[in-house]
């Protein structure tokens, strides 16, 4: 054999390590799923290369995934026949930290404060693989790239470092990898039948790549396979046959999320484009929700196989929807770049997100209380849609919901029907945060008029009130925005206050308050364009307005902050 090689991990990796061998996660179970899921997702890369070169797979053309174990030796094995990985892939793979979750996923346990041990974080942020380092203290991984003459051995104990060397003729598989944790004495049960069994049906039921267990059989003497799952496609299956327990699971396990899905869409689309959608929208917000790329995870499966989760099938603003999309129609060997404006797909995207727009919009009347938490959760995000989706904007404003001066979660229908008389506008405040706008004086003549004021304290709200022309034929309108529509609206008779001033009175305030206004104007000179007697008031004295047609002042403050 060749020679053995010492590297050293990224720093990341070692500290990372580090918080692996010496947390108390309370569920180490989970490694097993993350190797499965390692070890399946090979199997359908490889599933995917063949497509245009099938010599890959011509010897051993069936994925599977086998697990083994050795309770004397105290060794558990994962074996896959996928991809497989070069001697370059596995110091990129299994010795830095490419991915940016991995990070997010540090960070996030340095200010952990919620008493959880972080063990949650991890299938979301997809450290999946140093995570066998939780029961072993020591890992090693076989591997061979599909279709190369070498195998490569990699092995370390978790400390800094690890050793690549070529492969012993003994070990190398013909292709794929092979991984075997040395478990740590007091993990040695994951070595049980009764464990893994318990696991791979928790955790890993719904792979797409069958798996198997061997076991050796006492009377013959000899090992047997031992079928765990079968690999099939759940989305192909009928609903009726489909339990609320195997949806879950596979949101889990597909998702990397620990919730339970909020809402699941499953059904078959049939007539010019055939495809089957299985969709789930989370109940908790995943980590990457506001990552600046807002990237979509749906996958995109053709006939059951995996071909990206690239394919941007819904809107950004839909980015939070877990799930795939398997097509009859598009081409197996299509490439990326095809994929991009491929007619098919477009019908698809459009077909799936009207379904999810308007699977939404029924669950907001039958289960308010189920869409406002989700609303909680995702509104923000949905609300994007409103400025990037103008053809969906009627739609999507039937799902909005905004917290107002009347109450929380009110919707623009309600709003439009407790409209005051003579009020022709959809009135809105924005600014940083509820209470804060509710501080502010220019919702005073508002609240005396008791007319409803939207609080707009989302980022993207600054957005859409821009491009929306209106709602039910209304306008958006600002309440900094000067403009005497006021005047129309009638304060409440209780409140309006008794005029027993005498004419001359009268006559006296408005001399000081025309000298008043004269003073003001010319001490602030050129820095206000106008001074003026407002309505809008009810208790401060003053408050600063934006020009009727100028853009609001939220709105100016923000832009100003992205340019400075
Ligand atoms: P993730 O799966 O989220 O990418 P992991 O830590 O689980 O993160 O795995 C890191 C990378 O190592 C994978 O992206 C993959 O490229 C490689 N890898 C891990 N296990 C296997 C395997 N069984 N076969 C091929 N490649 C693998
Ligand atoms: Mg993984």
């Amino acid at each position: 054999a060749g020679e053995t090689e010492t590297h050293s991990f990224e720093a990341e990796v070692s500290r990372l390590l580090h918080l692996m061998v010496h947390a108390v996660y309370s569920n180490k179970d989970i490694f097993l799923r993350e190797l499965i899921s390692n070890a399946a997702d090979a199997c359908e890369k490889l599933r995917h290369e063949a497509l245009t070169n099938s010599d890959l797979i011509k010897d051993d053309p069936d994925f599977k995934i086998t697990l083994s174990s050795d309770g004397e030796a105290g060794t558990l094995t994962v074996c896959d026949n996928g991809i497989g990985m070069s001697k370059a892939e596995l110091i990129d793979n299994l010795g830095t930290i490419a991915k940016s979750g991995t990070r997010a996923f540090l960070d996030q346990l340095a200010n952990n404060s919620n008493g959880d041990d972080g063990s949650a974080l991890i299938g979301q942020f997809g450290i999946g693989f140093y995570s066998a380092f939780m029961v072993a203290d020591k890992v090693e991984v076989v591997s061979r790239r599909a279709g190369d003459s070498e195998a490569w051995s990699w092995v370390s104990d978790g400390h800094g470092s690890y050793e690549l060397s070529p492969a012993a003729d003994e070990d190398a598989l013909p292709r794929g990898t092979k991984i075997v944790m040395y478990l740590k004495d007091e993990e040695k049960s994951f070595a049980d039948a009764v464990s893994i069994r318990r696991i791979v049906r928790d955790y890993s039921s719904h792979v797409p790549v069958p798996i198997q267990l061997m076991q050796m059989d006492e009377e013959s003497g000899q090992l047997e396979a031992e079928d765990l799952t079968d690999g099939s496609a759940l989305w192909t299956k009928s609903k009726s046959d489909i339990t609320q327990e195997q949806y879950k699971d596979f949101y889990q396990y597909s998702s990397g999320q620990f919730d339970e899905p909020a809402l699941t869409i499953h059904y078959r689309a049939e007539g010019r484009t055939e495809y089957s959608v299985l969709a789930f929208l989370p109940e908790t917000k995943p980590f990457d929700l506001f990552d600046p790329n807002r990237k979509g995870r749906i996958k995109l499966y053709v006939r059951r196989v995996f071909i990206t989760d690239d394919a941007d099938i819904l809107p950004a603003y839909l980015r939070f929807v877990r799930g795939i999309v398997d097509s009859e129609d598009i081409p197996l060997n299509i490439s990326r770049e095809m994929l991009q404006d491929n007619p098919i797909l477009t019908a698809i995207s459009k077909g799936v997100t009207n379904r999810i727009l308007s699977e939404l919009e029924k669950m907001a009347q039958k289960d308010e209380e189920k869409f406002t938490s989700l609303w909680e959760a995702f509104g923000a995000v949905i609300k994007e849609g409103l400025y990037e989706d103008p053809e969906r904007r009627d739609q999507l404003f039937k799902l909005v919901r905004f917290n107002t001066t009347k109450g929380e979660n009110r919707t623009l229908a309600q709003y439009v029907e407790d409209m005051k008389e003579n009020q022709t506008s959809i009135y809105y405040a924005l600014g940083d945060s509820k209470e804060a706008i509710l501080a502010s004086p220019q919702l005073e003549g508002y609240q005396a008029r008791e007319v409803e004021v939207l609080l707009l304290a989302d980022s993207v709200d600054a957005f859409w009130v821009q491009t929306a022309l209106g709602f039910d034929g209304k306008s958006f309108k600002s309440v900094s925005q000067g403009g005497t529509d006021l005047d129309a609206i009638e304060k409440p008779k209780a409140e309006e206050e008794t005029d027993d001033k005498s004419d001359e009175d009268k006559a006296k305030e408005q001399g000081s308050l025309a000298e008043l206004i004269t003073f003001v104007k010319e001490t602030l000179g050129e820095d206000v364009s106008d001074v003026r007697i407002s309505n809008r008031l009810a208790t401060s004295p003053v408050c600063i307005v934006a020009p009727d047609f100028g853009p609001d002042r939220q709105f100016e403050k923000l832009m100003r902050g992205q340019k400075g």
